[in-house]
């Protein structure tokens, strides 16, 4: 039995009233003041209460049941998604009515913070509470809902999201997996083949894509091409026609199930199609948002328990006479995990605690209305995704590499983490993927003038052609650091406007371009975010400051280098001759900061986690 308490149903987990509402990206062309973002610092009782509960049950039930987990005993796996759903924890984002404690989205985040300490769980059960089960909280009908939604929230059914196919994975929409709808209009026939389904071999509830002829539009002349477009529906396991293949073996998280789906002449009732005919797109896009965010999160739990892994073993492990932790080229590991995780917590929770102010005023019945406000940030969510999947990336490297030789033996923790870890980078859209999007949706918002990026571009180019770059005065111990931010907008900006000028509507075909613009912007967002939350708990004055200091000020020195460099790469493939070296004058006027001794800086920060034994501010 779990040892943890049971989330109190009636949690309540309002964030500050002050915080404002922000359009997605504006972050590139306003300034956010530490009011208006919501970090851990943040947290109100109820939200630290749940954080707590999720971190005890995965620590006292879930680690302990690693090896069982690993070794596929998914009897062992559904036992504590079981637990779990008992103590509230797999019904955060289901209604009320339905048996859920339909909280907001921080307590969500925290959740899936917080139960990522044992990778191949973690995946089991976010496919199961995110992509598996919100299509139907959205898009379920009354009867779907209350046929299936209390079985999810009581734990009785586990859920699957099945739209990758063997030959469409980024291009899901391709998928070749087809629906048939009876003459009768009672029955789907579906055939075809899911690929790496997560639960696939222990689900009970799958949402299924496939593609299905669109009634004909009443306006077109009759006659014409029938169109098929992807389609979403509920398959039960057990139904005639619909099996799952063998288990994967993967590199990671080896202990979650992931398997092909056959369907074959696969019949289900018509009342188990999933929103509208042809509208299956719309619902594999909008869930994924909330997948990115999430798994945002769940990246931010792995990398701060193998940072603390890490910390531990350097302690306790001698060489030359000495521990290891107090080499200097260890502390630098340890402080870059470090402030990886502490700009992490900043870059996912800011954008959480956005989608929260955004949802604070929507009815929660209004489903349509709250995929909308999501999707205002689908580049938040985009950057969170690459963002956190790489920066988990890094601190299970360095963790591998401080355990060295244990670090590759699989008796030690940092061998499967690091194996854990690689996934990320791979579902719920490739980092490419993404860096596509978040430049792409950025363009088209600019383009259609929803967000004013092009008069911010064009008073960018007005001010370096017209002398000296103004600098806002400032005052306090980041002030630095924030002139730096201001520089690193701007130099975003020019560069994106270079590349705007010269590729025009064709830039998506650059795609080397998009992807160094989307990492300026990443950059951008992290910095920001870095600095609004060590400036708030600095301004809070209630805990030691130094160390949250020394984090944000390196923070932004390595985000302000990835920028040039971006930056660099950006205005040297769009631009030759003189044109590039005017450009190039005015990146080096526009970039130009002062060196800051990075090395003092990692010590004084490794040197705190390391007297506290493992990460903390
Ligand atoms: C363990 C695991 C669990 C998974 N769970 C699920 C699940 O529960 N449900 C589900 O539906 N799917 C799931 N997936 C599938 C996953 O979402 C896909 O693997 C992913 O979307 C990538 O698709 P792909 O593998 O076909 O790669 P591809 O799309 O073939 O891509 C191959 C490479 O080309 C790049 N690429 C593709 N298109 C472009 C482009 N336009 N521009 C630039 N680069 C491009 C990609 O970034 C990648 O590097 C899972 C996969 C794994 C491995």
């Amino acid at each position: 039995m779990a040892t943890s308490t049971t989330l109190p149903p009636e949690v309540t987990t309002l964030n500050p009233k002050s915080a404002k509402i922000t359009p997605g990206g504006a972050f590139l062309i306003t300034d956010a003041a530490p009011v208006d973002c919501i970090f851990p610092e943040d947290f109100t009782e109820e939200q630290r209460q749940i954080a707590e509960t999720t971190a005890n049950f995965a620590t006292n039930e879930i680690v302990p049941a690693s090896d069982a987990i690993e070794a596929k005993d998914f009897a062992v796996t559904r036992r504590l998604l079981k637990e779990a759903a008992d103590l509230g924890l797999t019904s955060v984002d289901i209604p009320e009515e339905y048996g859920g404690l339909e909280l907001d989205k921080m307590s969500s985040a925290i959740v899936a913070e917080n139960i990522s300490r044992q990778g191949s769980f973690s995946v089991a059960f976010s496919a199961h509470t995110g992509i598996g089960t919100l299509p139907l909280v959205w898009y379920g009908t009354p009867e779907q809902k209350a046929k299936y939604l209390p079985r999810i929230a009581s734990g009785e059914l586990l859920c699957a999201y099945a739209l990758s196919e063997a030959t469409s994975g980024s291009d899901a929409v391709n998928a070749r997996a087809r629906a048939v709808l009876s003459e009768d209009g009672t029955t789907y026939t579906l055939n075809g083949e899911k690929m790496w389904i997560t639960n696939g071999g222990i689900a009970d509830l799958y949402t299924v894509f496939a593609r299905c002829a669109v009634p004909a539009d009443p306006n077109e002349a009759p006659g014409g091409e029938i169109k098929e477009k992807l389609t979403a529906f509920l398959i039960e396991r057990g139904t005639p026609g619909f099996t799952n293949g063998k288990e994967e073996h993967k590199l990671g998280i080896s202990g979650s199930s992931t398997t092909p789906l056959i369907l074959n002449d696969c019949v289900i009732p018509a009342t188990n199609l999933l929103g509208e005919v042809g509208k299956g797109h719309h619902i594999a896009f909008n869930i994924l948002n909330v997948g990115r965010y999430k798994l945002g999160n769940a990246a931010i739990g792995g990398a701060h328990r193998s940072l603390d892994t890490a910390i531990r073993y350097a302690i306790d492990r001698k060489a030359f006479g000495k521990s290891i932790s107090e080499f200097g080229l260890i502390q630098e590991k340890i402080a870059n995990s470090a402030v990886g995780i502490f700009a992490g917590e900043a870059v996912c929770y800011r954008t959480v605690g956005l989608i929260d102010k955004a949802l604070a005023g929507v009815d929660k019945n209004d489903t349509k209305e709250i995929q909308k406000h999501i999707e205002t940030y689908a580049v938040e969510c985009s950057i969170v995704k690459v963002w956190a999947s790489e920066m988990l990336d890094m601190v299970v490297d360095e963790t591998l590499q401080i355990f060295a030789g244990y670090g590759f033996v699989e008796d030690y923790p940092a061998a499967r983490a690091y194996r854990d870890a690689r996934i990320n980078r791979i579902f719920e859209g490739t980092n490419e993927i993404n860096r596509l999007i978040i430049t792409g949706w950025l363009m088209k918002s600019a383009m259609s003038g929803k967000l004013a990026l092009m008069p911010a571009i064009k008073s960018v180019l007005d001010e370096v052609m017209s002398g000296p770059i103004e600098k806002e005065e400032r005052e306090g111990p980041l002030a630095e650091e924030f002139d730096l931010l201001a520089s690193a907008k701007k130099t975003a900006l020019f560069a994106a406007g270079v590349a705007t000028q010269k590729y025009m509507q064709k830039i998506a075909d650059e795609q080397e371009v998009m992807g160094a613009i989307a990492d300026m912007i990443i950059e951008v967002y992290a910095m920001e975010s870095t600095l609004l939350r060590a400036q708030k708990i600095a301004d809070a004055k209630k805990q030691p400051t130094e160390t949250a200091i020394a984090m944000a000020r390196l923070y932004a020195a390595k985000a302000m280098d990835i920028i040039e460099l971006s930056a660099r790469k950006v205005i040297a493939a769009a631009s030759e001759g003189d044109m590039l070296k005017t450009q190039t004058a005015i990146l080096r006027r526009l970039a130009k900061h002062d060196p800051i001794d990075t090395i003092a800086l990692r010590r004084q920060v490794a040197k705190h986690v390391i007297a506290a034994g493992r990460y903390t501010l």
